[in-house]
C-alpha cells in the first residue's frame, strides 16, 4: 500500500506522489519566539517531525524546513515589556526552543530560517506580487489585493462574502478593502525596521513563510503543515502570496496537512486563553518521552485532551515499552543458547505480519495511533516468547532487536532520555557495588544502595541470573 494523506485543499485522502520523484519538499510553520512554547505548540513540532521520519523510511529524500517567526506584533510588545531588543528576545527563545525540542526528541529541521534574516527575499517576493498586479502600495504599507485573486478562500473553503463578514480595518491600516492583508508595514516609532523600496518598515505576518519556503524548497512544494488554526488566515494568505508571486499557475502546495488542537478541559490550549502549560513545565513534571508518546497515541488530525491521567497513562505505556527492551537486553546476556523447541519460523512470520500492519497504519493518513497499537502487539509478542522459553536462540534476539529498532526509528521512544547515558553507568556502578556488598554479607550497605537507587527512580529485581533494573517513570 502506498502512502495516502488527507489533503485539506481537496478535503480528501489522496495518494501521496511528490512533484519530483523520490524527493519531498516539506515546510512546517514554526514558533513565534516571544516566549517558551506550550504543549499545544509541541504537537505539530512532534508529529510532523515523525511524518518526516516516515517519509524518509519510505525512501524519499526529504528536505524539511521549519521557520522561526522572530518579528511580529507579539515579539515587539514582549521586547518592550522586557526592555530588551526584539533580536535579543528572539535569540533567547530560539535557544530555549532548541532545548525543549531536544528534550522532546524532535530532530532539528534541515533548515530553520528566521524571518529577520530573509528581509531581501521577503522584499523580492513582495515586488513580484506587485509586478503581477496583486498588491498595491499605500502610505508606505503594501497590501495584498484579495479581490484580484479569484482563488482566495479555496483552502479554507469560504466565499468572499463570508470572509468579508469577519474582516475589519484596524486603526493605522491603509487598505482599500477590509479583506486585504499587509505584506509590508510602514515603520512605526520604537519598532525595528528595514529599508525597502516603499520606505523603512517591516514584513507583515504571512509573507515570511512564502519567501522562505520558496528560497529553500522552490516555488511549488509537496507538503506544508501546521496547526488547524493556521488554515485561515495564515495558510490561505501564504497560498495567495506564493502563487501570485510565482505566476506559474501551479499550486504553491500539493498537500496541506493540519494537526488537530491539543485541548485542555475541552478548549484549545492557547496563550491568549491563559489555559496553557509550557513544554518546559510539562517536561519538568512528566517524562519528556512520555509527552511524545502521548502525542503519537492519537491520530494527528483528531483533537487531543491534555489531562494528568492521560500523561500518567502515557508514562505507564512508555515503561512497558522500555521494560520490554531492557528485559530483552538482560535475557540476551543471560539466556542465549540453542533451543530446538523455539519456533523461529512462526516468530518471524508473526513479526512480518505486524510489520506489514504497521506500514499499512502509517500509510493510511499517517495513523500513529494505530501504529502505536501495533508497537504494543510487537512488545507483547516479544514478551511472550521470553516468558515461554528459558533459553532463546541468537536469531530470536537478532529479529526482536531489529524490529524494535525499526519501529523506534519512527517513534523515538525507546532511546535514552537526555542525561540517561550518565544515569546508566551510575546505576551499573551502584549495582555492582551492591552485589559486592551482598557477597560480603554487608546487608546494611546493600540496602542503602537499593534505597538510593529507588530514590533515583530505579527499581531492582534480583533473579538467579543476576540483578535486573528498570526505570520507574
Ligand atoms: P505559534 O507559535 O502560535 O505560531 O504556533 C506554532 C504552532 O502551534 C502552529 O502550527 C499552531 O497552529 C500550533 N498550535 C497552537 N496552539 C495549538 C494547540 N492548542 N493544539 C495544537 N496545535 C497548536
Ligand atoms: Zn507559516
Amino acid at each position: 500500500m502506498s502512502l495516502y494523506l488527507y489533503n485539506d485543499l481537496t478535503r480528501k485522502k489522496e495518494e501521496f506522489k511528490p512533484i519530483k520523484p523520490g524527493e519531498v519538499s516539506f515546510y512546517s510553520c514554526g514558533p513565534t519566539v516571544y516566549d517558551y512554547f506550550h504543549v499545544g505548540n509541541a504537537r505539530p513540532f512532534i508529529v510532523f517531525d515523525v511524518l518526516r521520519r516516515w517519509l524518509k523510511h519510505l525512501g524519499y529524500k526529504v528536505t524539511f524546513v521549519q521557520n522561526f517567526t522572530d518579528i511580529d506584533d507579539k515579539m515587539i510588545h514582549r521586547a518592550h515589556q522586557e526592555n530588551i531588543t526584539v533580536a535579543e528576545l528572539a535569540e533567547k527563545f530560539i535557544t530555549e526552543y532548541n532545548k525543549d525540542a531536544k528534550a522532546l526528541g524532535i530532530n532539528p529541521p534541515d533548515f530553520a530560517p528566521r524571518a529577520t534574516e530573509h528581509i531581501n527575499e521577503i522584499i523580492n517576493t513582495i515586488e513580484k506580487i506587485i509586478k503581477n498586479g496583486h498588491a498595491y502600495i499605500s502610505n508606505g504599507d503594501v497590501y495584498f489585493d484579495v479581490k484580484s485573486w479569484p482563488k482566495y478562500g479555496s483552502l479554507c473553503k469560504q466565499n468572499l462574502e463570508d470572509l468579508e463578514a469577519g474582516a475589519r480595518v484596524e486603526p493605522g491600516e491603509n487598505k482599500k478593502d477590509p479583506l486585504d492583508f499587509a505584506l509590508w508595514k510602514n515603520e512605526k516609532p520604537g519598532e525595528p525596521s528595514w529599508q525597502s523600496p516603499w520606505g523603512k518598515g517591516r514584513p507583515g505576518w504571512h509573507i515570511e513563510c512564502s519567501a522562505m519556503s520558496s528560497k529553500y524548497l522552490g516555488e511549488n512544494i509537496d507538503i506544508h503543515s501546521g496547526g488547524v488554526d493556521l488554515i485561515f488566515p495564515h495558510h490561505e494568505n501564504e497560498a495567495a502570496q506564493s502563487e501570485a508571486a510565482s505566476g506559474n499557475n501551479l499550486p504553491f502546495v500539493r498537500f496541506w496537512l493540519h494537526n488537530g488542537f491539543l485541548l485542555i478541559d475541552n478548549e484549545k490550549m492557547s496563550k491568549s486563553l491563559g489555559n496553557f502549560m509550557t513544554a518546559r513545565a510539562a517536561i519538568e513534571k512528566y517524562n519528556p518521552t512520555a509527552i511524545r508518546f502521548f502525542m503519537l497515541s492519537a491520530h494527528y488530525r483528531s483533537p487531543l485532551n491534555f489531562t494528568p491521567e492521560a500523561l500518567e497513562q502515557a508514562e505507564a505505556g512508555l515503561t512497558r515499552l522500555r521494560n520490554c527492551k531492557s528485559n530483552l537486553d538482560f535475557a540476551k546476556n543471560t539466556r542465549k543458547g540453542n533451543n530446538n523447541e523455539f519456533k523461529s519460523e512462526k516468530f518471524n512470520e508473526e513479526l512480518k505480519e505486524l510489520n506489514k500492519k504497521f506500514h499499512d497504519a502509517l500509510n493510511d493518513d499517517f495513523n500513529t495511533a494505530a501504529g502505536m497499537g501495533i508497537f504494543f502487539d510487537l512488545v507483547h509478542l516479544i514478551n511472550s516468547e521470553m516468558n515461554n522459553y528459558g533459553i532463546l536462540p541468537d536469531e530470536f534476539f537478532t529479529s526482536a532487536e531489529r524490529e524494535l529498532k525499526f519501529y523506534d526509528e519512527i517513534f523515538g521512544l525507546l532511546g535514552d532520555d537526555e542525561n540517561n547515558n550518565d544515569l546508566s553507568s551510575e546505576v551499573e556502578n551502584l549495582i555492582s557495588e551492591r552485589s559486592t556488598a551482598r557477597k560480603n554479607k554487608d546487608f546494611k550497605r546493600s540496602d542503602e544502595i537499593r534505597d538510593k537507587l529507588k530514590s533515583m527512580g530505579i527499581i531492582l529485581e534480583d533473579t538467579p541470573q543476576g540483578t535486573k533494573w528498570k526505570r520507574e517513570l
